[in-house]
């Protein structure tokens, strides 16, 4: 899995289980489908700002990586029009902000108080940001941030976000042991991924 070695930080893109690369200083979370019946691979941009790459099963992480760098200006050209912020954003104003992210703060505090009754997990500083495109990410050094509008979200879908970073600190990647740590902690993630994705799209 590619991270982005030149912060140390794992961002999580939209349905915080996509891999990134940094292209030009820009991380772009892209998801890879295999196909048997491919034969190349392939680029393509869909609908609500999933970037796919289909590859021939059995191909080299590598190779896709090699890919999508030969591809980086067309692919930064496809994605700068998906950063642009939408309307939605800060519409209440900057009061009404400070406030979702406090509640968002208190919200996260709780949570994680949880979830260290259930293991024992070590983290550094906790951060809500107004982050456009990711829920969270979680750095080498084990500091975890969280978008404000976690609060915005049925319990269970901020749960899943703040347990996702939290097995980031055992595991900052998105490898299949990252993958059995959520199901550990949270058996059915795969449904609440499925719809932390679906809101993604009308709330990031
Ligand atoms: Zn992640």
């Amino acid at each position: 899995m590619i991270q982005t070695p030149a912060q140390g930080v794992l961002f999580c893109y939209n349905i915080v289980s996509m891999p990134t690369i940094r292209l030009h200083n820009q991380d772009v979370a892209y998801d890879v489908r295999r196909s048997h019946r491919a034969r190349y691979m392939r680029l393509t941009m869909h609908r609500g700002g999933d970037f796919v790459v289909t590859v021939p099963d059995g191909i080299a992480p590598f190779r896709i990586e090699a890919l999508l760098l030969q591809k980086a200006r067309w692919i930064l050209s496809k994605t700068h029009l998906l950063s642009e912020p939408k309307p939605v954003m800060r519409r209440g104003g900057r009061r009404e902000y400070l406030k979702l992210r406090e509640s968002a703060r208190r919200l996260v505090m709780e949570r994680l108080a949880y979830w260290k009754q259930h293991y024992p997990f070590q983290f550094g500083t906790v951060r809500i940001k107004n982050h456009k495109a990711v829920w969270g990410s979680c750095s080498v050094k084990k500091n975890l941030n969280f978008n404000y509008r976690l609060i915005q979200l049925p319990l269970e879908l901020a749960d899943y976000v703040i347990v996702h970073e939290l097995c980031h600190t055992l595991e900052l990647n998105h490898s299949t042991r990252f993958w059995n740590l959520m199901q550990k902690f949270l058996p059915n993630y795969r449904n609440l991924r499925d719809q932390l994705k679906k809101q993604s799209l009308k709330m990031l």
